[in-house]
């Protein structure tokens, strides 16, 4: 089933353009991981194809259409995602083909480039030209977090749609809807979520729970650890390359509750770790604190670009925290 939320917001404007027949031929949907993006859509590809279409606003989710789109069995929907750590240029020479001929039995045909910031050099520029002579009755979505992370040459051919972060309200509302949890672990997870769902129900599991509790319990006595203590921990962190974006959060929001408790103590994310939160906040500067925050940033956009993890995560545990 297909997950909808406020994040679906912006597709309300792009059905009310497709409705006008005024749609842009393509489209940067950004925003972080797990606000819906991708599922947004795949929904608009339904409502643009449905075959139930007494309701535009919606697709009906039943049709013969709807339901091979959202199982991806229909020819016309066409995703492409790295293959590997990238999107290479074959994949986008196969597109290119496919593109050649006239949709099979779709109104419009829907391309959707999953992770588009992993298209290398060669495959972003052979997307470009076909960008720049699209064919008809085809809409393209590329799927980022920030716009640029494709070519500016790129960003500029397409209407950025922009997905913001879940209100924190959202999710913990849905999380005590759909599972069994008391409201103090809901918001919990919902800030540590930072606006996604997708993480939000990472935390539901316990592994993640109590993973969050190893590494905050490391970071409490980060500054008394000695370098060697210190590679370990990173190397113990860096075991999973897949689990690294959701440490580097856990990591984020230590740091985030420490720099705001000074401002808005209640608006801190580990509660349970109030006290020593206090702690440290009295122990650092505001600045170096936020020099912290800005390295973890930096180290998080070279995970999401697949560069150097291991020896960024080393780096940011040995000498930045
Ligand atoms: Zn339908």
């Amino acid at each position: 089933m297909i997950y909808l939320s406020d994040s679906h917001k912006p597709i309300r404007y792009l059905i009310s353009a497709f409705q006008g027949n005024r749609l842009h031929h393509a489209f940067l949907f950004t925003g972080i991981e797990g606000v819906g993006r991708f599922n947004a859509a795949i929904q608009f590809s339904m409502v643009c194809n449905c075959e139930n279409r007494s309701d535009l606003t919606e697709p009906c989710l039943e049709c013969p259409t709807c339901r091979r789109i959202y199982t991806n069995q229909h020819p016309d929907m066409i995703r492409i995602q790295p293959e590997g750590t990238s999107i290479k240029i074959s994949q986008i020479r196969n597109l290119r083909k496919k593109l050649s001929y006239k949709p099979v039995d779709a109104d419009t045909r829907f391309v959707f480039v999953i992770k588009a910031n992993l298209m290398t050099i060669e495959s972003a520029n052979a997307l470009l030209k076909i960008l720049e002579e699209p064919p008809d009755c085809t809409v393209f979505i590329l799927i980022v977090e920030n716009q640029n992370d494709v070519l500016q040459t790129i960003s500029s051919r397409c209407q950025q749609i922009r997905f913001s972060p879940c209100e924190e309200t959202t999710i913990v509302a849905d999380l005590l809807k759909t599972n069994d949890i008391n409201p103090d672990t809901a918001r919990l997870i919902a800030g540590l979520s930072f606006g996604s769902f997708i993480r939000a129900s990472l935390y539901l599991k316990k592994k993640w729970m109590t993973k969050r509790s190893y590494i905050l319990s490391r970071l409490e006595k980060l500054d008394q650890m000695s370098s060697g203590f210190r590679l370990c921990f990173a190397e113990q962190l860096s075991k999973k390359k897949d689990d690294i974006p959701v440490i580097l959060d856990i990591i984020m929001s230590w740091f985030r509750d420490i720099l705001i408790y000074r401002y808005c103590p209640e608006r801190i994310i580990n509660k349970d770790y109030q006290q020593s939160i206090y702690d440290h906040a009295v122990k650092y500067s505001r600045e170096a604190v936020i020099q912290k925050i800005e390295q973890i940033q930096i180290v998080q956009k070279d995970v999401a670009a697949n560069l150097n993890i291991r020896l960024a995560l080393d780096q940011l545990i040995l000498l930045q925290l």
